[in-house]
Formats: C-alpha cells, structure tokens, sequence
C-alpha cells in the first residue's frame, strides 16, 4: 500500500559507550533499511529514537571514568549520533525531503527536558487512574561510615537465581536472559566496592499494574502470531506464561527523571529508567512533531483513526529486549488509553480502538552478531566500535556485510577474513565489477553513436522477466523483513548481468559496430545500463552511498532515494549517459593490512587504557612506515620472489586511456570471469592492433591502484633496452589464460 503511515521505532541506544557492530547489526542498520524502502515505496515513515540516558548503566561507567554522568552521556551522545550518520541512517534532515506530510526522523535523548515533561505527565495520569500501586521493596544498601547508599540492581553482582552462573547483575542475568528481583540473586556483591558490607533493606516504591493487562495481552500475541519471528512469539509466551506482576515504575538513584510527587518518602529517587526510556518513542513522535511539524501531525503515525485505520509500528531491536516490547510497553499504551478514557484499576482493560494509542505490529527483533565467536559486549570490552570502524573502511562496505550477514534467525559471527572476503569477491566481484564494466565500456562508444541507440529490447525480453522476479522477490522479503534474502536477491541480478555480458561479449565489436552480431551484443550492453540504474534503486536501502555515485554516473539526476521502487522495472525511462570516466565504486579490500592495523591497535590498547574509540580494536587509522630500500643491487631471497605471483594473460581489449596520452587501457583475458584491466605506457612501441591478442605475462597480485581515474589491476612484463627498445614478454604457443609463470 503506498502513502501508509509507518512509525519505524528503533531501540535507543545507551549513552554509555561508542555503538559496536553488535549493535549496528541488531538495532540499527534493519530499520534504516525498512525506512529506505517504505519511503521508495512511497509510504509516509516517521523514524524515532535517541540516546538512553538515564539509569545505572550511565552512572556505572561515569563512577568507574572518574566523571560526572551528564560527561558520559553528552560525549556519547553526540559520539553515537554522529556515527549513525556517519553511517548513511536516516536520522538527518529531521523531514522527509518529499514534504513534512511524509514524515522524517528524530534522534532525540532521554535527558531532554520535554521528554522529562511528557513522562511525568504520563506518570501522573497512570498513578490518577489507580494504575500504579505502592508496595514495600527490599534494596540492598552499601554501609559506609558516613552515608551509606541502596545499590541499584547493577551496583549489585551475584550468581545467577536461574542458572548458577556468576558475574549475574542486580536484576538480570546475561547469561541466561532471565530476569528477577535483587533479592532472589545469590552471593550478592557491592560492585563498585566489593569488600564493603550490604545487607538489605525496606524501601518504599511505586509498581505499574502489569497483572491488570495480562488478558489483553494475551490477546494481543494472539493476534501476532503469524507476523512474529519463533524467537518473538517464544520469549513473549515465556514471559505470559509466567504471569504478570506489578513493576516498580520508582527506584533510588538520583541520575534520572524527578519523580512528580511530593513528600519526603520520594526524597533521593527518580522515576525507574525502563519506564521513561520505551515511552521515548512517543514523546519522540510528539517532539518530532512539535518542532518540525503541525503539533498534532504525530497522531497520524501513533493514533487509530476514527475511521478505524491504522498506521503500521515496527519495533527493531535486539532479543536481550523482545519482551520490553512485545509485554511492557504495550502494557503500558494501553494504560495510557484506558486513563485517558477516564477509567481505572477496577475496569477491564481493552486492546485500542478508534482514536487510541496503537500497538506495535511487528518486532521483528534480531539475534546477536557475535565477534569471532564472542558476544560483543559494551561493558567487556570485547568489540569493533562502529565510529572507529567508520574511519578506516566506507560506510557501504560494512552495511553490506552486516546485510549480507545479518543475524536474522540465529547468531551470526563477524570476522575480518570473511568480511574482506565477501566485500572482494561478493560485493565488489559481482557487483562493482558489472557496472563498473557497463559504464566503461559505455564511455567508450564513439559519441555520434551512443550505446543507447543500440538499444533493443527485443534481445532481452528474459533479462527483463528475471529482473521483474527479482524485484517481485525482493519487496516480499523487505516486507517481511528478511534482509539477507532480499539482499541476495538484489545481488543475483548483478550476476545476471555478468552472465549477460559474458554471454554478448560486446567488447568485441566496440571497434566493429555494424559487424555480424553487433546490433545484438550492443542491445544488451544498453541493456546493461537498464540492469544497473535496476541495481542504483534496488540497493540504495542497503547501500545508499555506492547506490547514489552508480545513479549519478549513469546519468541520472536527482536523489535515487527519492526514486520510486517500481521504477527500477519501468523500461519506458529513457537510457542515458554520462561521459565522465566511471569511478570504481569500491576498493578492494586487502586482509594483510587490517589484520597488521588490528594487530597495532590491539597492542596500543594492553599499553593504555584510555578510551575505547581509539584504543580498542578498530581505532585510528596509522600510517604504515615505509620500508626504506637499502643503495645499490639487493638481494631477493627466494620466498619474496615467489610471492609475486606472474600468470599468462590474452589480450583482448586495447584502448587509449582518456586522461593519459602515454597509455593504453588494455582487457586481458585471465582466466576469470571478469577479467582485468591494465594500464599500460606502451603507447610509443605499439598500437593497439599489434598487440591485439598477444598472449602475455602479467604480475597478477601487485596492488590496485588508479592511474589517472582508470583503475590498474596489475602490470604487463616487458623488455627494455634502455635505448627506445620495448618488447612484450609474449608466451611461446598456446596456454589458457590465467596459467601461473614459475
Ligand atoms: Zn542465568
């Protein structure tokens, strides 16, 4: 349906330390595509968010950095905001550029005064319709000689109630994902002070009526059933099953929202950060709208309307976080409404109707992207921080893998080996290659005769049903959010084009254009401009930076995220070009390098201890020393010689390099599918029909690199006698292409 009102929620991220891929993986990078793509699909979709910035998680890190809270989460704040856009997220402007109508985003923070106002207004509305409920708590509490204090549950360590582990915090056990009260956790410790005595103690707080919506809720899930993955539909069930109680909404911690009440009981507490932090998604929307929008623009994306219709909300975060959204926070919209109807504890609640606060209609929560098989973890120190990340390597190349790899129904693991491998073989094999391919050999067709009026789509009928399909495929897995098959569908038709341009060799007849086949190889070489603005549209929620550079070059004007989806199979667009020289969309990736940065990071990081962004694994970029060669002859031993790696290559292409008047570009034929191209200074010793299908030898592994726009992926071996004699090392008879030189 186009022109739906979708609120993309997005779990707000701790400001108590720099995000890692974990994170990216799990929370952040799923809904900036579900937004990419509802937007294309000209859906209206208001993303919120921010940074969680109370509770003990900020006070912990400020204690143990010597600092005061409001240090961490203004440092981490900006640090995680910054990188999030960094990392192509919707979450700048504040409207969609179609016009306010269709929504925008808000990365707010939880320590806004405004969000401060709306949760006491919410709290007291709770508390007016009997919805909360005082009860006596027992805390721990740290004795010191002079003012002692309650422990928050993570001041608190212990075994685990459930499972035995230890390292189990106050409230929660990551081992085993249970939660529980203080009091039940074993062994209990003060973390910041282990040695000191705590005993427990009576103290006075207010608990939010759980048990009064176990019915609706159940309800509820009911209804989700089918739209729910297994490990939302499980967690939920275990938690229902289980039974509601009462929640403490209050808590003794200081860092956090005053609570509304007067009286000297409430002295030294503050609303319970669960509480505040999820109602951040509606005070988003509504500050969202206050300041960017009309003032009541925010109940389109949050209200039913009285017609009846919905707009759709989609939670995205990870499972240690499924019942927060799929028990609690429903629990409490419909709390909301049943005070805002004037009713109380003694009436039944009731799912929402017409003009209420709607419920989520899908979580579609992931599992963990684990590090070389570890958890990432903030508090361990075990991570790649996405802002160092952001860096050394582009943006596109870690959505790409994260895509490709995402933890959808089961942990997923990152490591550096196979994230350089699928970025060179996958990302930049299948698809930089094909395109970069179309739009070089575009360029080269002579300009009174563009490739495009070679176009006939009569050649390729089956290219166009199989790119109908993929599209057809890929929108139903977006819509389902299945990330990785949607990706890998968006990917085969880069291989399709391959297969395409393999199969029509049209390089063949760059220099022959009216010959026997050519008005056939050249249609589908045009075709190929059609399968890659297909690929521009079709990536741009993946891939929005690369999506963007591939739009311009093909000659396209404007934003391809303002593209409509369906364009990318309407085949009455008209084919265009762009004269300038194509620029690789990607740069290979080589393994020996990040493993020797990783290995130098992770050896100043044992030396100082000082700050994660830059001292754990994946911080700043360090210059490689050059290593300087001694005067006069060296020896090579042999290991380095055999290291360069010489294979026969044939010669296929040879044109003359735009910007350069010295050198030739010239295909070789080398085994791969692809083959490759060289630049190659020979211009005064050869032309291009001498050398012309000549088989010769090439260095295979020397590194890539541009020369004058044009990338080089290799060097030809030739004879120089130092007096204006150049000769080609050439083969003596025939042997396949790609054949190693010992
Ligand atoms: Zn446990």
């Amino acid at each position: 349906m186009s022109g739906e009102h979708v609120l993309v929620c997005v779990a707000w991220p701790y400001a108590n330390g720099p995000l890692h891929l974990g994170h990216v993986a799990g929370c952040y990078l799923p809904p900036d595509i579900q937004s990419r793509f509802e937007r294309a699909r000209g859906n209206r979709v208001l993303m919120v968010s921010g940074s969680d910035e109370h509770g003990t998680p900020i006070t912990v890190a400020a204690e143990t950095q010597g600092v005061s809270p409001q240090d961490i989460v203004d440092k981490y704040h900006s640090l995680n905001s910054q990188a999030l856009l960094d990392l192509g997220c919707l979450w700048e402007p504040n409207i969609d550029p179609r016009g306010v109508e269709y929504g925008g985003s808000l990365f707010n923070r939880t320590s806004d005064p405004e969000h401060h106002q709306i949760v006491s207004d919410n709290f007291l509305a709770l508390l007016e319709a009997g919805l909360f409920e005082k009860k006596v708590m027992q805390q721990y509490y740290e004795i010191r000689d002079t003012g002692g204090r309650f422990l928050p549950d993570r001041y608190v360590e212990g075994d685990c109630p459930s499972c035995g582990k230890g390292g189990a915090r106050g409230d929660q056990c990551d081992e085993c994902g249970v939660t529980y009260e203080a009091h039940e956790l074993q062994n209990p410790k003060s973390k910041m002070n282990p040695d000191a005595d705590i005993e427990i103690r009576d103290t006075e707080h207010l608990f939010y009526r759980l048990d009064l919506f176990q019915k609706s809720l159940e309800l509820h899930a009911s209804e989700r059933q089918d739209v729910w993955k297994s490990n939302v539909r499980a967690m939920t069930k275990q938690w229902l099953d289980m039974g509601l109680r009462p929640r403490a909404v209050t808590r003794d911690l200081e860092w956090g929202i005053p609570l509304p009440l007067d009286g000297p009981e409430w002295d030294g507490k503050c609303i319970y950060v669960w509480f505040e932090a999820v109602q951040g998604y509606y005070s988003c929307a509504k500050l969202w709208s206050k300041r960017h929008a009309g003032n009541n623009d925010w109940e389109k994306w949050w209200k039913i309307s009285e017609e009846g219709v919905k707009p759709r909300h989609l939670y995205f975060l990870g499972k240690d976080n499924i019942p927060f959204h799929t028990v609690i926070w429903p629990a409490l919209i419909m709390g909301l409404n049943h005070a805002a109807k004037g009713l109380t504890s003694e009436d039944a609640t009731s799912l929402p109707g017409p003009g209420e606060l709607h419920l989520e209609d899908n979580v579609p929560a992931m599992e963990y992207l684990m590090l070389s098989g570890g958890q990432f973890s903030k508090s361990r120190k075990h991570a790649v921080w996405l802002p160092a990340f952001l860096e050394r390597f582009d943006p596109d190349t870690l959505r790409y893998y994260l895509s490709i790899n995402m933890p959808e129904n089961h942990d997923t693991d990152f490591n550096w080996p196979d994230f350089v491998e699928k970025i060179n073989s996958e990302l930049i094999g299948a698809y930089g290659n094909f395109v970069h391919r179309v739009l070089t050999l575009g360029v080269r067709m002579p300009e009174d005769r563009p490739l495009s009026s070679f176009e006939n789509l009569d050649y390729c009928s089956e290219e166009m049903n199989k790119l109908m399909q993929i599209h057809e495929q890929v929108t139903s897995s977006l819509q389902r959010h299945r990330y990785k098959e949607a990706l890998r569908g968006v990917m085969s038709a880069a291989q399709m084009g391959n297969q395409m341009l393999q199969a029509a060799t049209p390089w063949k007849f760059l220099k022959d254009l009216d010959g026997e086949g050519a008005a056939k190889s050249l249609a589908k070489l045009s075709f190929g401009w059609r399968v890659s603005r297909f690929l521009s549209i079709m990536t741009q929620p993946f891939l929005p930076f690369s999506a963007q550079k591939l739009w311009s070059s093909l000659g396209e004007s404007g934003q391809v995220s303002l593209t409509s989806w369906d364009s990318a199979i309407d085949w009455e667009v008209g084919t265009k070009w762009s004269n300038e020289t194509p620029i690789p969309l990607f740069q290979r990736l080589e393994l020996e390098d990040i493993l020797a940065q990783e290995h130098d990071l992770a050896d100043d990081d044992s030396s100082s201890k000082v700050d994660p962004t830059h001292s754990v694994k994946g911080g700043k970029k360090k210059k490689k020393e050059e290593i300087k060669m001694p005067e006069g002859t060296t020896h090579l031993d042999f290991e380095t010689f055999m290291e360069v790696e010489l294979k026969v290559g044939k010669i296929i292409d040879v044109s003359d390099h735009e910007n350069a008047d010295k050198l030739f570009v010239v295909t070789i034929d080398d085994g791969s599918n692809d083959g490759r191209t060289i630049c190659a200074g020979l211009k005064e010793y050869y032309t291009a029909e001498q050398m012309l299908g000549k088989s010769v030898v090439f260095v295979a592994n020397l590194k890539p690199r541009k020369l004058r726009g044009v990338m080089s992926e290799g060097m030809m071996l030739a004879a120089d006698d130092g007096q204006g004699g150049v000769k080609l090392v050439t083969i003596d008879g025939d042997i396949s292409p790609g054949s190693e030189v010992r």
